[in-house]
């Protein structure tokens, strides 16, 4: 992969751009200053140069000028679908164990059937501390295994990372995909994929028990219309999962304009908690519930030190100073005691059974 970070004169289409003369959640016209000249120093594939505001209305903070949603594609060039699958089984009598272990934890809290499982293997994981069943939680995404036969959608399903574990858990899942390449891959999985995206899904109104939505509203030009319309293809009671980089995370606050989670010019609306909040009391969405967060920064902060070197933040992790693991444990401990500094945000909503 060609590092070589694009030439800032290197302008984004001028008719590509656009203008927002208010908040894209909370309509505000009011805004500050975050950052000036930011680039992508992430997949170094993006042309421009970004600015970031923070709207004092809710919190967020958004890209202006931003690319259109027509030209929006020539960010994603060399943009991977996340696969959050764990991978294969290594063999070996360890990893086997572990696995035993987990798979019998996601039996006794999810209904997840996976198999081998060791009996009474569900108590161990708390013996490493409260980051790996919290983990384990954030992996299933709270799907608690359903009375009757329930689908679910995957919004942003990527190649399907996530089919497996729905699918031990009881649920079918659906996916909607906007990238035809990675949305192939999810139907080699036995996938139902859509190849569309928020606001406009073509889906029937009242379709899904669940949906979830894991690190993509950031990427959402008009956030607030997306939840509406996952709103409108939810049943009533149904829920709605969402996970995404939280801005007034601990992690922004250490590492500043180097960030991961800013990721120019992708993440086009950064979220707070109160802002995310906003958002889904916008789109009809009660109650809101913030969920235990991950408390295990370090990712977040190894590739935020590499961009502040100037090296690539998707390179291994080898070589990563002492002290930003030290940071990492800092953090995940300050996390622990008040999660709402947490490196991401993490909900769980549920549309009102009465219109
Ligand atoms: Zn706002």
């Amino acid at each position: 992969m060609n590092l070589k970070e694009p030439n800032p004169c290197q302008a984004w289409p001028q008719e590509g751009l656009e203008d927002l003369e208010a908040c894209p959640v909370c309509e505000d016209p009011r805004r500050e200053l975050l950052y000036r000249g930011m680039t992508d120093r992430v997949f170094f594939c993006a042309p421009g140069q970004w600015t970031l505001w923070h709207c004092p209305g809710c919190g967020c903070a958004y890209l202006n000028p931003r690319p259109t949603e027509k030209t929006i594609p020539l960010a994603y060039r060399r943009y991977y679908t996340h696969d959050i699958s764990p991978g294969p089984v290594v063999p070996g009598f360890y990893s086997r164990l572990k696995q035993a272990i987990t798979n019998d934890y996601l039996w006794a809290h999810y209904g997840a059937e996976s198999r081998p499982r060791l009996p009474l293997g569900r108590f161990l994981p708390y013996l490493l501390g409260p980051a790996y069943p919290r983990g384990l939680g954030i992996w299933v995404r709270r799907l608690e295994r359903p009375m009757k036969d329930a689908v679910c959608l995957d919004v942003g399903c990527g190649n399907g990372g996530f089919f497996d574990v729905a699918h031990a858990c009881g649920w079918r899942l659906h996916g909607l995909e906007p990238d035809p390449r990675a949305a192939s891959a999810a139907r080699r999985r036995g996938m139902t994929v859509y190849e569309s995206a928020l606001p406009r899904t073509g889906l029937r109104d009242e379709t899904y028990d669940a949906v979830t939505m894991s690190h993509v509203i950031e990427h959402l030009h008009d956030p607030v219309s997306a939840l509406q319309e996952v709103r409108r293809i939810l049943k009533p009671g149904g829920t709605l999962w969402i996970v995404t980089p939280n801005v007034e995370s601990i992690g922004h606050r250490r590492f500043g304009v180097n960030w991961r989670g800013l990721e120019p010019p992708r993440h086009l609306v950064l979220f707070s908690g109160a802002s995310l909040a906003e958002a889904l009391d916008r789109a009809g969405f009660w109650p809101v519930v913030a969920l235990p967060v991950s408390l295990r920064p370090f990712g977040l902060f190894a590739a935020s030190h590499c961009i502040a070197a100037g090296l690539d933040p998707n390179g291994p992790a080898s070589r990563i100073p002492q002290r930003i693991r030290w940071l990492a444990v800092s953090a995940a401990l300050r996390t622990w005691l008040s999660p709402e500094q947490g490196e991401e945000l993490l909900v769980l909503a549920r549309k009102p059974t009465q219109p």
